[in-house]
């Protein structure tokens, strides 16, 4: 969907279930989008960062196959029962994780959430030139079209809070500008007792540079911990869905100046 603030205020794209595994992305969209109608999200918190005046772009589920496919939540269990789901089970049951390409579904007993239902690993999808898969097409097509100048995609693993910096594609002025943005969401989730990882790793091999490549947006992808009892970061569901709506929250900060 797109929210219209003010006509010559900056865009952010918010962008969520890029993995099916990762349920918080798109549960995160769905509150922004409650904040951005009715003053609070779903359980009633007010964030007063995100002001009706920027332009949003949000895409709550971009990987629909994925997500119907998966359970929504791993808040509780272990990391072991994320495996399963994440690149998915061959037909012998074990897990089968064929790195960063594609797989064939008529192979897998669970197919992963890294997958669409055809088997293409949408998040590796890196060439502009050549975008295969469906789902990161539509996804692209409809950010460009609003023009966003910040691009945050949501996705989840079993370990504390992270930022991430997509570099491949992004030129130094824009991976210096990542790496600003980072920091400054870390400081500050600090000062409010949030500890995320204070290293910005960049990451080389995902279509999430595709918002700078396609769309001219810095793009920016948020880790959340899954809230699996056997990480240090075993956080709650509200938890999880606070530290999504924090993020946000600072970069409608950083859009407002
Ligand atoms: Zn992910």
């Amino acid at each position: 969907m797109k929210y219209r603030g003010q006509s010559d205020m900056p865009t952010l794209a918010v962008i969520g279930g890029i993995h099916g595994h990762e349920a918080q992305g798109p549960a995160a969209c769905f509150n922004l989008i409650s904040v951005l109608g009715y003053g609070r999200d779903l359980k009633g918190t007010p964030w007063p960062d995100i002001v009706s005046e920027l332009n949003y772009v949000i895409v709550p589920i971009a990987n629909p196959d994925a997500r119907g496919r998966v359970p929504n939540s791993f808040v509780g269990l272990a990391t072991q029962d994320i495996l399963h789901y994440d690149a998915g089970m061959n037909l012998a049951g074990e897990r089968h994780d064929p790195g960063d390409v594609d797989c064939n579904p008529d192979e897998m007993m669970i197919l992963g959430g890294l997958f669409n239902d055809a088997g293409q690993h949408i998040n590796r999808e890196k060439d502009p030139e050549n975008v295969r898969s469906p789902e990161i097409r539509a996804l692209m097509a409809f950010t460009a079209d609003h023009d966003p100048d910040i691009a945050l995609e949501f996705h989840a693993h079993s370990a504390p809070p992270m930022l991430i910096a997509p570099g491949n594609l992004v030129p130094d002025d824009v991976r210096a500008q990542q790496q600003a943005i980072c920091g400054r969401i870390t400081e500050r989730a600090a000062s409010e007792g949030i500890q995320f990882q204070e290293q910005i790793p960049v990451s080389d091999k995902l279509s999430t540079s595709l918002y700078y490549s396609l769309c001219g947006a810095t793009p920016i992808l948020y880790e959340s911990p899954q809230g699996v009892l056997d990480s240090t970061a075993p956080w709650s569901h509200e938890q999880i869905i606070d530290g999504c709506m924090f993020v946000t929250s600072c970069l409608c900060r950083e859009l407002t100046g």
